[in-house]
């Protein structure tokens, strides 16, 4: 039988196991397993949710083991460490409980390999980031900052505690850390309901840009216009034209050498591959250690080795690169399992992908939702307040109907919606 290994669950990963577990595992035509390093699957584009709090991963997450004996598929947990194309093995590295070792290193035979693990911060190589700043490439690192904040707060909790601004940097204005920016205010806002003694004017967010546009990957200056007016309105200061040179444990050096103070310093300023992909079985790498693939997303040097998502750089015919989004790792997934099956039957993998930029959507929390849409036909449509909110929300329910079906992801949006109703707006604990 066939064994199709897919490495990294993710906004691709898990589509494309989904894909692949329904239309063979079920049928015994293909041993599909998944490999992730963690046990369940949050939908990354709503990490700065779970960082805040507003997000319960323990109602939102999808556990691999319960969708993969639903779906056709089997689930592994581990981390990729290595790949010895020549035996086609994957190595999987040892699990640890602290100290004491769970399972060993281990070995995975494929037949079909799809590589879908991602993407983490890219620090530039800036002194002092990746040792002082927080990141928003994992649920547990969300749930790390979620811990921080709320570990501030708790300090609050009480009238008779002294308060003091707490002072936020977040490095990079694209849509994370825009939408970071707003989701903390609101977040503030939500905890004086539950016995917080604070207000929005104690958070002192400053969203901090190279450019000299915040959301300078989205098309248009009037969106990004529109949103520096709500954010300021709120109560983020924006700062653009300002390349961070330093971070120390409480300061940030800005180029000219202007030296600001912050507490809390989270970074979203663009994004690299995985370090484990330099030199992962010798297969080709751009500068940014994303895997090299073609249209069909097979990498350059070995066609039964797939890469999907933002671990991977797969060019177009106008000469740029698909852009690390959930809408592109999703489709990428598709191609991919399309084309593994074509494989099988003994036919040339000729599904080719054509990234069609759908539109960015930027939410505010329940601030303001704005966005640009259809942005392939001659720069697209700008929406803003409800359609645009509810555009944006389809594509979570959109990935939902995905993992589930159609009849029980429908039931999971409901289910979703009545948690908002009955439990507090925030986790929080
Ligand atoms: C806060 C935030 C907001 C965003 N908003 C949007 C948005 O509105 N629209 C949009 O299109 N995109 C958005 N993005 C980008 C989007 O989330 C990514 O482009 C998308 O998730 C990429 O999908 P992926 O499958 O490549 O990787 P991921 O979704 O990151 O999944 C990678 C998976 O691989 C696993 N993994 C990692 N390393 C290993 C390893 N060594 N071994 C085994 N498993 C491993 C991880 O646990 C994870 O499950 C946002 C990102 C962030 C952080």
């Amino acid at each position: 039988m066939h064994r199709i290994v897919i490495v990294g669950g993710g906004a691709g990963g898990i589509g494309t196991a989904t894909r692949l577990g329904r239309k063979l595992g079920r049928k015994g035509s293909a041993h599909v397993t998944l490999v992730d390093r963690v046990e369940s699957h949050v939908w990354k584009p709503l990490l700065h949710e779970v960082a805040t709090g507003a997000l319960d991963t323990g109602i939102d997450a999808v556990s691999y083991r319960g969708h993969a004996a639903a779906n056709g598929y089997h689930f592994q947990q581990g981390r990729l460490a290595g790949l010895d194309r020549a035996n086609r093995r994957v190595v999987l590295a040892p699990i640890y409980d602290g100290a004491t070792e769970l399972l060993p290193a281990r070995d995975l035979e494929y037949d079909y390999l799809v590589i879908a693990i991602g993407s983490v911060a890219n620090d530039f190589g800036i002194p002092g980031v990746k040792r002082h700043c927080l990141f928003l490439d994992d649920t547990e690192q969300a749930m790390g900052i979620r811990k921080i904040l709320l570990n501030r707060f708790l300090r609050y909790a009480s009238h008779e505690q002294r308060q003091e601004r707490i002072k936020v940097a977040i490095v990079g204005a694209g849509a994370t850390g825009t939408e970071m920016a707003a989701e903390m205010h609101h977040a503030v806002d939500q905890l004086r309901g539950y016995g917080y003694k604070i207000d929005t004017s104690l958070l002192d967010v400053t969203l901090i840009e190279a450019d000299e546009r915040i959301l300078p990957k989205v098309g248009r200056d009037k969106i990004s216009d529109s949103v520096a007016r709500e954010l300021e309105r709120i109560g983020v200061q924006v700062l653009t034209n300002t390349r961070v040179v330093e971070v120390t444990d409480r300061n940030i050096t800005f180029q000219g050498g202007y030296v600001v103070a912050a507490d809390i310093v989270i970074w979203s300023a663009g994004i690299r591959g995985p370090d484990v992909l330099r030199e992962l079985g010798g297969l080709e790498t751009n500068r940014i250690n994303q895997l090299v693939v073609r249209p069909t997303a097979q990498t350059t040097r070995d066609d039964r080795v797939f890469a999907i998502g933002d671990c991977c750089a797969c060019p177009q015919d106008d000469g740029s690169w698909v852009p690390p989004r959930g809408q592109a790792a999703r489709q990428l997934g598709h191609v991919a399992a399309d084309n593994i099956m074509s494989m099988m039957r003994g036919e040339a993998p000729d599904n080719v992908y054509v990234y069609k930029d759908l539109g960015s959507l930027v939410n505010l929390s329940r601030f303001h939702t704005v966005g640009n849409l259809f942005s392939f036909l001659g720069g697209g449509v700008m929406v803003e307040g409800r359609i645009a909110r509810f555009t944006y929300l389809s594509l979570y329910r959109r990935h939902l109907i995905e993992l589930y079906g159609p009849v029980r992801g429908v039931l999971m949006i409901l289910l979703k919606s009545l948690h908002r109703v009955i439990r507090p707006h925030l986790k929080l604990h």
